[in-house]
């Protein structure tokens, strides 16, 4: 068969091109589910890199559960910020206080999701929650790539899980940064990177979004774990409840989150 001349292409419209967002997002809904049993064993040492206290809960919790039943000792998460931004104007809960009150959470969400011995398994950053550096001209880039580049080096990852590199916010996309930058120049070795979305699901605008070919997405299978994940959820209270109380308008996961971090699978992407 003659082979067709190539069409000409259309202008995008703002309206094709939201259509074609969706039609990623659709199709990262539906990529290939595998169970753990596939995935597990070609981790090996992994480590996910988490820019808040609670990212690692919200888009890894299944993936975490699931090794600490296969091979819990191969097991590391690495919190970014300090997680204070959350109730900036709150008295009653300094920014100390509340910054040890979310390595708290996280610690418990960790051990809810069955993760043994999970406080010496976690390492806290503490970069500044919402005030991450960006641009290497800023002084403080070098001192968080150091943090982060010393903290791979800890553990010496053969898999790095951190946030996908164009989510809808600044502390997250600093943090995939971060960890693209320590595993090309910081010594850190041959690594295996993968990216798990959280605020794209929600807030994803038009070029957010993973382009046809760019990524190589798939699916784990969460179903066997799914009630640790939603405990483990429930166990950062200071982001679904209030208990930090004199500041009732504080940072709150919406129902949509919640809703959207409850489904039996988990979403990963890899550079084709
Ligand atoms: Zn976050």
């Amino acid at each position: 068969m003659d082979s067709q001349p190539p069409k000409p292409a259309n202008p995008p419209t703002s309206e094709s091109a939201f259509e074609a967002d969706r039609y990623v997002g659709e199709e990262l809904a539906g990529a290939p589910l595998r169970p753990i049993a596939a995935v597990g064993p070609e981790f090996g040492r992994f480590v996910v890199v988490a820019p808040h206290p609670d990212d690692e809960t919200l888009g890894c919790g299944g993936l975490i559960a699931l090794m600490a039943r296969r091979d819990p000792e191969n097991v590391r998460v690495i919190i970014a910020t300090d997680g204070t931004a959350s109730h900036p104007n709150s008295k009653l809960f300094p920014p100390e206080q509340r910054r040890d009150m979310r390595e708290k959470e996280t610690v418990a969400a960790l051990t809810s999701l069955g993760l043994p011995d999970a406080a010496n398994k976690v390492e806290f950053l503490r970069l500044q929650d919402a005030n991450m550096p960006d641009e290497e001209s800023d002084p403080r880039y070098l001192e968080a790539l150091g943090r982060m580049g010393r903290a791979l080096r800890r553990w010496s990852p053969q898999t790095v899980l951190t946030t996908w590199r164009r989510e809808p916010h600044g502390d997250h996309r600093r943090t995939t940064g971060l960890v693209a930058h320590c595993i090309a120049a910081e010594g850190v070795g041959r690594v295996r990177m993968l990216e798990y979305p959280v605020w794209l699901w929600e807030n994803g605008q038009p070029g957010d979004w993973p382009r046809h070919g760019e990524m190589r997405a798939w699916r784990l299978d969460i179903r066997p774990v799914v009630t640790f994940k939603r405990e483990a959820i429930l166990s950062h209270r200071s982001q679904v409840s209030n208990v930090i109380t004199d500041v009732p308008d504080g940072f709150r996961l919406s129902q949509s989150m919640l809703g959207r971090f409850a489904a039996p699978w988990e979403v990963f992407l890899e550079e084709n």
